[in-house]
């Protein structure tokens, strides 16, 4: 008997359904399972802030450029959500600013466009910005937005009407063996399936499938606070915003000679024990997301992670949101958390518990910009030694 599929992938997030897309632009025979009717983890509880900019300056920055092309060509021919709005970083400080400027001349020399700002010139972009806030900023205008509740599903329909990628939701996988020829994939009904290779992109589940290969692992655990504000039309707020506590945060600025010059001790040791920086962006309704915090925790420890939203946390993000913007409605609709998992040694966790059984995760914050361009060079990776 041959082998049904060349490749199953296990988890429709953004790194097992980018996978998926290349793998069917080869011409493979592709099956994606997903637990879930719809995905609903980090892929749809994020910003969807798709920027480049935040990145360092190696192989992920480079992985975040072939996403943001990707994005824009998947955009050209079928509505994934992507909006061409550009990201804007917001220096509350002339020490800030300076990092600001470093950095857009590192971006000039790699040939990636951006555009230092004047206050004036961010305030006449974004109104809402207050003037006692913001010392100027950093224009990304190639930079793209994607609405994190459609886009993955309006991708996997995408990849199921343009490249007849076998997907079926609400199929968890319960397990994935390697056997003399191939691979087999057990659902939870007990269906069989076979491949040449798996790739198993769970997120961050890890006590169904491999469990003991997590257990070895660095891998953490990271609860996010997010909010959104009632839809304010009235208010202009295009693109991704990000803020002095992000330029302190991202690791793109890291490396900026100037970056010495932000003393940790100018930030409220709240903000900085709960990992608040603050991103905002508009939604498709007028509502206004902003976020966020960060609670880590080791694996063995991660169901300490609850889901409880805590107020005290929101609080925090709101005071220090309302010194960046002036808005006319400050009530909050909803609030949510997402979490997401990192590996304290990797940029990306990725270990192959056979040769043929590939796990993928821990890709940490920076999914929705990387995992695409990641994804593109792993089956190029993976297949390039093939006939
Ligand atoms: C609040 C928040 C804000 C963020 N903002 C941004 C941002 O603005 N920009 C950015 O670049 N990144 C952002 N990120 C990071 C980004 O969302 C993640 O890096 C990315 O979504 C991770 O994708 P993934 O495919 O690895 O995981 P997931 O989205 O968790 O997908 C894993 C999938 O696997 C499925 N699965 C698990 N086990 C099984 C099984 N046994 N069988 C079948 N299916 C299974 C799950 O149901 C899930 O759908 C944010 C993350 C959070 C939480």
């Amino acid at each position: 008997m041959g082998t049904a599929y060349d490749l199953i992938i296990v988890g429709a997030g953004a790194l097992g359904a980018f996978h998926a897309y290349f793998a069917r632009q080869r011409g493979l025979k592709v099956l994606l399972l997903e637990k879930d009717a719809q995905p609903q983890e980090a892929t749809v509880r994020n910003f969807g802030q798709i920027i480049p900019s935040g990145m360092s300056e190696d192989e992920w920055f480079d992985y975040a450029r072939v996403s943001l092309a990707t994005y824009k060509a998947i955009q050209a021919e079928y509505d994934i959500s992507i909006r061409e709005n550009g990201s804007l970083y917001l220096a509350s400080s002339p020490a800030e600013m300076q990092v600001l400027e470093e950095k857009q001349a590192r971006y000039q020399a790699l040939g990636y466009a951006s555009q230092v700002l004047t206050a004036a010139q961010c305030r006449q972009r974004l109104p809402a910005v207050r003037a006692d806030y913001c010392a100027g900023g950093l224009f990304f205008e190639q930079e793209v937005t994607a609405e994190p509740d459609l886009m993955i599903h309006r991708l996997l329909a995408y990849l199921v009407a343009r490249w007849q990628l076998d997907f079926r939701p609400a199929t968890p996988v319960r397990e994935v063996t390697a056997t003399a020829t191939d691979c087999e994939v057990v659902d939870n009904l007990g269906r069989r399936y076979s491949a040449a290779q798996v790739l198993v992109c769970s997120g961050r589940d890890f006590k169904f499938l491999f469990p003991e290969v997590f257990a070895q692992s660095d891998l953490q655990l990271c609860k996010l606070q997010m909010m959104a504000t009632y839809p304010l039309p009235q208010v202009q707020l295009p693109g991704s915003i990000l803020t002095g506590l992000s330029i302190r945060r991202y690791y793109a600025f890291h490396s900026c000679l100037s970056f010495k010059l932000l003393r940790p001790e100018d930030v409220d040791p709240a903000l900085r024990e709960w990992g608040i920086h603050i991103l905002f962006k508009q939604a498709l309704d007028g509502s206004i997301i902003i976020g966020d915090t960060h609670e880590y925790a080791d694996l063995a420890a991660s169901d300490s992670l609850d889901f409880n939203n805590r107020d005290e946390l929101n609080q925090l993000m709101l005071t220090e949101a309302q010194r960046i913007l002036d808005l006319p409605d400050w009530r909050i609709q909803r609030t949510w958390n997402g979490y997401y998992t990192q590996s304290k040694s990797q940029e990306i966790f990725q270990y192959s518990p056979d040769p043929r059984i590939h796990i993928i995760t821990g890709i940490g914050g920076k999914g929705m910009t990387t995992a695409c361009g990641f994804a593109h060079h792993n089956v190029s990776r993976l297949y390039s030694s093939e006939g």
